[in-house]
């Protein structure tokens, strides 16, 4: 027989989390179906933090910031091709949803930045530790304290619908049985496919071998079950490649690195670029190098005040030394070249004026204090700003525009909201922002 329940929440990544919690505490039956074998889907490799103007966060540090310029930036940095209605959303409800993380016991109270913004408004954890681990753990909590059911190893395989209103989703469980589950709602919340190479080649051929920093269950399902019940798609070919990843590992080196003061270096010794510009572009810059790759230098200061590097340095991906000159040996660069580049680039900081790559955000200190690290790497397929096209209520919306009743959509999953590029720090403001939309409205549409 069929299970009802109010709402199902298909994946469990931070905006499927997310909406769970909000539905539950609006007072629907909720259950959360996950393909994978554990919670936290991609979210939990999110590493910089996430952004929002006009926080309490940032008053008590002093940070003046406003809204409109975070629109601004973020529309900048998208190439101007951002859904702008969802943008303002995105913008307005970003500090409520900083806020509603703290009330659920995830206090993002520190802050960073990141490329192609101009002020510091990239919020994270306490220890400066990397945001995924910490959301998803909290998360979680909430979904055990609300004792929400969590389906795992159990994906959704088809959305229903009756007369064009969504009724429930046919689940498929990991002895391969399938069953009916029953709803007035259904939030899709499975994420970008930036781990379907297939789907990624066809959009843009070019990126054919690239590594990609995302877990195996990136997949687009969500994608083609909502295409199957009319959902239309937005910016399907704007897939976004980070610059820094390791690729060994395709391990993410996050932009929280350079956030903390930390330069791109080409083999040759020289930097080629403002570090702090938006991924697109720094990427374009580092496979325009010889060898399609660069170095990610820093000193002992950047490491202090950035935990992730530790976890780099224990993941072995760093090299070191005790002076600029024994780093060079290491990475077999000219040590000449590397001492000036250090040098020239530690003028830039005193003066606050990068006069090679007008670098303007960052210049934290001068890179002097030994010992000195690198991280070889090159770009990687990372998040697929595309998706299908949502209104501001998060309602799954058709070719016509209009809404398939029942069908609602939050995180990487959704299109429209980054435009071209997405800012670093701007995907978990959007799984939260638009996971708590979701699940309020879905919740109150199934209580109907
Ligand atoms: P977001 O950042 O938008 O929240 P994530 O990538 O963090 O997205 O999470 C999406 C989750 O959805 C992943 O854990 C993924 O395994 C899961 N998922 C994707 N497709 C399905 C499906 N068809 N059924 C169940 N879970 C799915």
């Amino acid at each position: 027989a069929p299970q009802n329940y109010d709402v199902v929440v298909v994946g469990s990544g931070g905006a499927g989390l997310a909406a769970a919690i909000q539905a539950c505490d609006e007072g629907a039956h909720v259950v959360i179906i996950e393909k994978m074998p554990t919670i936290g889907g991609n979210t939990i490799k999110a590493s910089v933090g996430m952004n929002a103007a006009e926080t309490r966060f940032q008053q008590l540090k002093g940070i003046q910031d406003s809204k409109e310029l975070f629109y601004e930036e973020t529309l900048k940095g998208g190439k101007f091709k951002n859904n702008p209605q969802l943008l303002r959303e995105f913008v307005e409800l970003a500090p409520e949803a900083v806020e509603w993380l703290a009330a659920h016991g995830i206090e993002l109270n520190d802050i960073t930045i990141t490329g192609g913004m101009s002020i510091d408004r990239t919020h994270r954890p306490a220890d400066r530790s990397a945001v995924g681990g910490f959301l998803i753990s909290g998360l979680v909590k909430n979904i055990n304290k609300r004792n929400i059911e969590v389906l795992l190893e159990t994906s959704v395989a088809e959305i229903l619908t009756e007369n064009g209103a969504v009724t429930g989703v046919k689940v498929v469980d990991e002895y391969n049985d399938s069953r009916i589950l029953n709803a007035k709602s259904v939030i899709v919340a499975t994420g970008g496919f930036s781990a379907n190479r297939e789907m990624v080649v066809k959009y843009r051929p070019e990126l054919d071998g690239f590594v990609t920093t995302n877990h195996k269950g990136a997949t687009g399902s969500g994608i083609a079950m909502l295409q199957k019940i009319g959902a239309e798609t937005v910016d399907m070919g704007e897939i976004q490649i980070h610059p820094t990843v390791e690729q060994t590992t395709s391990y993410l080196i996050s932009e929280a690195i350079r956030g903390g003061g930390a330069i791109l270096v080409s083999q040759a010794g020289q930097r080629f670029y403002n570090e702090m510009e938006t991924r697109d572009k720094v990427s374009a810059e580092i496979i325009a190098l010889p060898e399609k790759s660069a170095w990610v230098i820093f000193d002992e200061q950047v490491r202090l005040n950035n935990k992730a590097a530790d976890e780099y340095i224990a993941k072995g991906f760093v090299l070191s030394g005790a002076s600029p000159q024994d780093l060079a040996v290491k990475l077999n660069m000219d040590q000449d070249a590397l001492l000036a580049t250090l040098a020239r680039y530690n003028q830039f900081v005193e003066q606050q004026n990068d006069e090679d790559f007008g670098r303007k955000t960052a210049l934290r200190h001068p890179l002097n204090l030994g010992p000195f690290y690198a991280i070889r790497i090159a770009p990687g397929v990372h998040h697929t700003m595309g998706g299908v096209t949502i209104n501001t209520d998060t309602a799954v919306l058709d070719a016509e525009k209009q809404v398939i009743k029942g069908a609602w959509a939050a995180g990487e999953v959704v299109g429209g909201i980054h435009g071209a590029n997405r800012i670093g720090g701007n995907a978990v403001a959007d799984i939260i922002i638009f996971g708590i939309l979701a699940g309020r409205n879905a919740a109150a549409l199934a209580r109907h």
